[in-house]
């Protein structure tokens, strides 16, 4: 059988000092790049971006089984987002006590009220897993969790293949170096973004990333706008403060910034509480739902992505109405799924807590956050999760509230700790013992225009207008896959991270890129 790193290579320190000084040059060469923490705002020093030194091996079956999934996935949020009636009853507890999702929610109810969604929709989302293990030790494909906005590293997972094929060939690793699988989730983001912009069909408009301030990881960002460019679609990059000043709508609701019309918008900000400083922001994030602009995602493809929505499609029955013939599709979704648990109020959200707090080691208290686990943040990071006896202070706290209501639980997954060295700037160099997460890139355009729209063959005006229907209150029911134009997996990330502390219930160090080696 097919084996992971030998251990007389991993043991080996002089080697082992050698391929890191490999390594290091071939992600340099690669454009496996990060900005340095001091100056995130400049491409003058730059560094490589963390990866662990060998790829980690990982179940085949479990890989296939996600990459079969992903479709799926996809077709679920996507419908999941046209479903009024599920999003209002999903998040009602959550949006009476979490400002944020009720901020967003806000957003939401103003667009239906407004009568229009932009009926083309692009989804880029990232279905994360680990491999917990099952009874019989083999590995077990559980969900972590499903991201739809703003999901990263699918450029920079784009150059990791090469980088860790030439570390094992200089370790004479041959045979697995052949096995280090191709991996280009930027191509097949770029070819969803582009749909999307033919579809909406004014050549001259544009797609615009809406980015942060702080801009260490622009080179995963850039991958996907070079190929944007190579098809000759031309992206620009923003801020929200830029949409503040300088966006406008004209009576057509097409969105305009700093005079140019905007095609595509895709959100790589604006997930965190912290990313709407002002109100200003949160008035152009409401402008460009407001917009003809396709969104990626839409704010109720936003919505849909929440920890809240994860845990209600884990309870029985509920996948079922997503997909009311596709009984096999409900089950291979299913089977992906860990324990999830509400916390509302009343005898379900009761039983939670008292399970919570007979047993917190089982547990992973979660709040309606996004981006714990972040590559560019320091290592000492914790993220949003709450872990072991935090769990008890944290509930304890909350349990006789409507606070409570805010998290969700789920079962804690146990995957086998692998031993790897993790490279990163300026850290030394030794053997950690490492938990990997494997996620699935998922892309695809659903659009409610009749006929597919042919790029720049009718006058631009009435391609414009033919794509901005009405949304009528009964015409919003889940919708057959014949609407999705685009429905594909278009790549894998695995992230490994340092299991050190994971045990004394602190959440461990954040994750470096790495490359399954399918065993
Ligand atoms: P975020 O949206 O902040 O990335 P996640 O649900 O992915 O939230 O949680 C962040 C990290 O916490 C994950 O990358 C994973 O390392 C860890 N984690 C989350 N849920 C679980 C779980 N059920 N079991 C074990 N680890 C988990
Ligand atoms: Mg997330
Ligand atoms: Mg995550």
């Amino acid at each position: 059988m097919a084996q992971g790193i030998p251990h007389n290579v991993m043991m080996n320190t002089t080697l082992i000092r050698d391929l890191a000084d490999v390594a290091k040059d071939a992600a340099l060469l690669k454009g496996v790049l990060m900005r340095i923490q001091e100056t995130p705002n400049s491409s003058e020093l730059v560094t490589y971006a963390p990866f662990t030194l060998f790829p980690t091996p990982v179940s085949k079956g479990a890989f296939l089984q996600a990459l079969a999934v992903q479709t799926h996935y996809n077709t679920l949020v996507d419908k999941i987002s046209q479903d009024p009636d599920f999003l209002h009853k999903a998040l009602t507890s959550t949006i009476t006590v979490d400002d944020f999702t009720a901020r967003l929610f806000g957003i939401y109810q103003q667009v239906l009220k407004d009568g229009g969604f932009q009926p083309i929709a692009l989804g880029l989302n990232r279905s994360d897993y680990m491999l917990d293990q099952g009874e019989d030790g083999s590995p077990c494909l559980k969900q972590i969790e499903i991201n739809t906005f703003a999901a990263s590293f699918g450029g920079l997972s784009s150059r990791m293949p090469d980088v860790h094929r030439q570390i094992l060939k200089v370790a004479g690793l041959h045979e697995e170096s052949q096995r280090i699988l191709d991996n280009n989730p930027a191509v097949g983001l770029a070819r969803a973004i582009a749909k999307a912009w033919e579809l909406y069909g004014s050549e001259k408009a544009v797609i615009m990333f809406l980015v942060e301030d702080s801009q260490r990881n622009i080179f995963d960002q850039r991958c996907i706008e070079n190929e944007l460019w190579t098809r000759n679609i031309p992206t620009i990059r923003k801020q929200f403060d830029d949409i503040h000043k300088t966006g406008c709508l004209d009576q057509d609701k097409r969105l305009f910034v700093d005079g140019q019309e905007v095609a595509v918008v895709y959100f790589r900000n604006g997930y965190m509480p912290q990313n709407y400083v002002s109100e200003q922001a949160w008035d152009a994030r409401l402008m460009m739902e407001r917009s003809l602009a396709v969104k990626c995602p839409d704010i109720r493809t936003h919505l849909a992505g929440t920890k809240k929505v994860q845990q209600i499609l884990a309870k029985p029955g509920v996948l079922e109405k997503f997909f009311p013939d596709q009984p096999q599709v409900v089950e291979q979704i299913r089977a992906t799924f860990a324990g999830l648990y509400s916390l509302d109020m009343g005898p379900e959200g009761d039983k939670t807590v008292e399970m919570a707090l007979a047993a917190p080691d089982r547990f992973v208290l979660k709040p309606q956050r996004e981006g714990g686990a972040i590559l560019p943040r320091s290592e000492s990071y914790l993220g949003n999760n709450i872990y072991g006896s935090e769990i008890c202070q944290v509930l304890e706290g909350v349990m006789e509230s409507k606070e409570r209501m805010a998290y969700i639980l789920m079962d804690k997954i146990h995957p086998v700790p692998l031993q790897n060295y993790l490279l990163r700037r300026d850290t030394p160099l030794k053997i950690s013992n490492c938990l990997s997460e494997l996620g699935v890139f998922g892309a695809y355009v659903r659009t409610s225009v009749e006929d597919v729209l042919s790029p720049f063959s009718p006058p631009e005006d009435l391609l414009v207008r033919k794509s901005l229907i009405q949304w009528h209150s009964d015409d919003c029911r889940p919708r057959k896959g014949k609407d999705m134009v685009m429905n594909e997996c278009v790549g894998h990330l695995l992230r490994t991270k340092s299991s050190e502390h994971a045990d004394g219930g602190v959440a461990a160090g954040v994750a470096v890129l790495d490359n399954p080696l399918l065993v």
